[in-house]
């Protein structure tokens, strides 16, 4: 029989970082007191009525371009009726058969041109999030095994955009890759802060297997708000796993909502899941339709940018996936791109610009890319402590390169060491002795004399050669 094959669509929350929430003037807060930031209109007092968000709307509008769906002419807002604490209306605003943005594509690479995939977006919408119900007592933080739960109206009614997958994921890392890399979208686009640990980005994912070769779907789960990009791919595995085994015993997979847990790496139902008939949708009667014109949605265009996959790919040819994809994720490639421009060597710029500023938690942007390359084409003629001290400042007001080079310039005039080796050789007769007796690991201790008497600014090829001829002869 066929080997079983993943489908995996994601469903993912953005929170738009609006000055306001979605449908009042409440400042939008994090960690702030609790139901600070709130008042009729997000607490759903009679007779308060919702006002959109302009920016809201046209931050939504560029999620969509960027992730190259179609702009709706015209878009709903409908209700979405479910009751819950956290949802003082007993419904939540939510665009629903006619969304803002539809049928888009998400360039995903691969290590190479044959692993590049093309993930359908099937909508982008808007809608606003709920408040948050914190549980206390409990175990977690989870409702199950809690005393008592409260509910911070901070949140609720802050702008988000949900984002659909077509069901075109085939692994766990492949969801996991395509997080990251909208995650990046959506920064770049300035719309969001999308962190997960603090909630501004939440995935869900729908999951479920098929033998390869078959063409229809099975039933799928869906996993609920895992809060990192290694419990994503975590959660997905296990519950690939779970159905697998299900079908292999002979038993049949059901429509549920899952929730994955990390520690444990157990995965529980938290209930059967709604059709979307549970919620009773219907127009919302207080807002009109979202119409944008041209001259917005033109205005939206020109804040997209190359996307983070062209990017990948172009990088990819020179320094290869990995290192392509790391500078990509973690916004770095930029100033990479202009450091090359200035004459660095590329595989030099992506370890430097990757690891070693990264390391030293250089920002980016605070870095002048023609000193960054001077630094670089000069790495080999210096010490690597003074190497990696001047890399740490490479981001501090009016670092110049030279003068890092020029006072760490490497000793490797041969007189000069000649001298210091033969006074360390006179003063140590023993190790001597022992070296040519045969004990040829002490080369490192010599070597290691000369370098503290330098204070580390010996070549150390050249001392290595000179320790070696002088112990020799
Ligand atoms: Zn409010």
């Amino acid at each position: 029989m066929n080997a079983w094959e993943p489908v995996i669509g994601l469903e993912i929350h953005v929170q738009l970082k609006t000055r306001t929430k979605m449908f009042c003037r409440c400042e939008l807060g994090w960690a702030e007191e609790e139901n600070t930031r709130t008042c009729p209109v997000c607490l759903a007092h009679p007779g308060a009525l919702p006002v959109p968000n302009r920016r809201a709307i046209e931050w939504t509008i560029r999620i969509g371009l960027a992730l190259g769906c179609t702009i709706a002419d015209r878009a709903i807002f409908a209700r979405k009726n479910y009751f819950y604490p956290d949802l003082p209306k007993g419904y939540q605003i939510s665009q629903f058969d006619l969304p803002s943005c539809v049928d888009g594509t998400f360039l995903l690479p691969g290590a190479d041109a044959d692993g590049d995939r093309e993930i359908a977006i099937v909508r982008a919408h808007l809608e606003e999030d709920a408040a948050k119900t914190v549980h206390v007592g409990g175990a977690g933080g989870r409702i199950h095994g809690a005393e008592r739960s409260l509910v911070d109206f901070n949140r609720g009614g802050t702008p988000l955009v949900e984002i659909v997958t077509g069901p075109d994921i085939r692994s766990a890392d492949e969801a996991r890759r395509f997080l990251q890399l909208l995650r990046q979208t959506v920064v770049e686009l300035g719309v969001s802060d999308a962190e997960m640990e603090k909630g501004s980005l939440r995935c869900d994912a729908n999951v479920s297997v098929r033998r390869v070769g078959e063409t229809g779907f099975r039933t799928k789960a869906e996993l609920k708000n895992m809060n990192s990009f290694k419990f994503v791919a975590d959660g997905i595995d296990a519950e690939i796993a779970r159905q697998i085994e299900i079908y292999e015993s002979g038993g049949e997979v059901r429509q549920e909502t899952l929730h994955y847990d990390p520690t444990s790496g157990r995965i529980t139902p938290l209930r059967s899941k709604e059709d979307s008939d549970d919620y009773r949708y219907f127009p919302e009667p207080d807002l009109v339709p979202v119409e944008p014109d041209a001259a917005m949605v033109a205005a939206q265009r020109a804040e997209v940018g190359e996307s983070p996959g062209a990017r990948i790919v172009r990088l990819r040819e020179t320094i290869g996936f990995a290192a392509a994809s790391g500078l990509v994720t973690s916004g770095r490639d930029r100033l990479y791109d202009r450091v090359v421009a200035a004459g660095a060597d590329p595989r030099a710029a992506a370890n430097v610009v990757m690891n070693q500023l990264a390391q030293a938690d250089v920002a980016p942007d605070a870095v002048d890319p023609a000193e960054l390359a001077k630094l670089i084409e000069a790495r080999d003629r210096m010490p690597r402590e003074a190497l990696l001290a001047a890399l740490a400042r490479a981001g501090d007001p009016g670092f110049r390169a030279d003068d890092a080079i020029a006072g760490s310039a490497l000793v490797d005039d041969s007189a000069a060491l000649a001298a210091i080796i033969d006074a360390i050789i006179a003063a140590n007769p023993g190790q001597v002795a022992a070296y040519r007796g045969g004990k040829e690991g002490l080369l490192g201790f010599f070597v290691g004399q000369v370098m503290k008497e330098t204070g580390g600014k010996a070549s150390p090829k050249v001392v290595n050669e000179l320790v070696r001829a002088r112990l020799a002869g």
